[in-house]
């Protein structure tokens, strides 16, 4: 039976990348050895790094004065990085979900200065992106989380706000234009919207490095990996090829606005089934909140026994990954780049032969 694959991450890549990373891990370039068998400072895999960082900056039209990363250690070592780079006196964050507040978390922890919350959803279980907050003009940076995987919020343009901004971009990179100006570091999880797991992305801005007064250790300093070209030590190869093999196909498909306009299509297939079903409801409180990658749902109080049901019932009809977080419960539909739209039609078909029977 056809798989329609909705894991959360690590979750669904582009069919090339995964062919096209299966053959070099064969054969790279009829060299007769295995990408996981060569150097990281051949001339095979530095062709790799720069390609994949010359079509990182031209799909997100990254503007001069900025670098790109690929790093070991995950979003959740950023959250470190982050403030160990740009801490200095007094930052911001955002408290929308379960990674924003890890994130918050090690900055209060590294207590460089202050760490000030401008806002917080977590009373209400962060089913809504917190609005009309204000954010101190004299912070270091504000820190936030554009995509709440786990939660389904989403924050689908850059916010206005008169300081320079930190975004973990984890789950929703590539799904929509950025204007990177605004930011002076973007990282993610590569697992969710680009590579395998064991790459991170990072998108500095260089001038914005250099001003903090702490140690910082060589391998969390940003300048030590811009200065090597994320070959300080060694990078995680067979990740970064899948990175490029998925960024040629972002390429090839038509780019960001591309990827854009899929997302907001899947979205609206499947909200739309669920704000018309009788057993369903979304549990996302704020329309404009609710997130295009990451669609969490519940059943309706009455039907709550069938939860279970519905979950069995879905993957004995080839859905995977529909079972919601333990902190959300119900069901979680991951709908990253690479997802088609037919799996999304088979989701609500599966859902609409669900409810025919109940
Ligand atoms: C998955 C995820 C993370 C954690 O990423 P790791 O690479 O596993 O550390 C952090 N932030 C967001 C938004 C995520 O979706």
């Amino acid at each position: 039976m056809k798989k329609h694959n909705f894991n959360a991450g690590p979750s669904i890549l582009p069919r090339e990348t995964v062919e096209n990373t299966a053959k070099a891990i064969l054969d790279l370039n009829n060299s007769g050895l295995s990408l996981m068998e060569i150097s990281h400072r051949s001339k095979d895999f530095q062709a790799v790094m720069d390609e994949a960082e010359a079509l990182f900056k031209e799909l997100l039209h990254i503007p001069e004065g900025y670098s790109v990363l690929f790093l070991g250690g995950g979003a959740s070592l950023e959250f470190c990085m982050v403030p160990y780079n740009f801490f200095e006196k007094k930052v911001a964050y955002l408290n929308t979900g379960t990674w924003a507040n890890k994130a918050e978390k090690e900055a209060k922890g590294l207590a460089f200065g202050e760490v000030v919350e401008v806002a917080s959803s977590k009373v209400d279980n962060y089913t809504y992106i917190p609005k009309g907050y204000s954010v101190p003009s004299d912070v270091d940076y504000f820190h936030i989380t554009t995509n709440n995987t786990i939660y389904g919020t989403e924050l689908h343009a850059d916010p206005d706000v008169n300081v320079p901004m930190v975004a973990d971009m984890s789950s929703d990179i590539f799904s929509r234009p950025i204007d990177i100006s605004k930011y002076i570091c973007i990282f993610g999880g590569a697992q969710k919207n680009l590579a395998p797991a064991g790459v991170t992305f990072v998108i500095v801005k260089n001038d914005a490095l250099g001003k903090v007064s702490h140690y910082i250790p060589t391998m969390l300093d940003y300048h030590t990996h811009i200065e090597k070209g994320s070959m300080f030590n060694t990078p995680p190869v067979v990740p970064i090829y899948g990175a490029l093999m998925t960024l040629r196909w972002l390429k090839a498909q038509g780019g960001v606005d591309e990827m854009q306009r899929r997302a907001k299509e899947r979205a609206d297939m499947l909200y739309s089934a669920i704000d018309g079903s009788r057993l369903f409801r979304g549990t996302v409180t704020c329309e404009a909140d609710r997130s295009y990658m990451n669609i969490c749902f519940v059943m309706k109080d009455e039907y709550k026994e069938l939860e279970s049901e519905f979950v069995t019932f879905a993957t004995e009809h080839g859905m995977v990954g529909v079972k919601g977080h333990r902190s959300v419960g119900g069901f979680r539909a991951s709908c990253y780049n690479a997802l088609p739209k037919e799996s999304v039609q088979a989701l609500i078909d599966c859902m609409k032969e669900f409810e025919n029977k109940h």
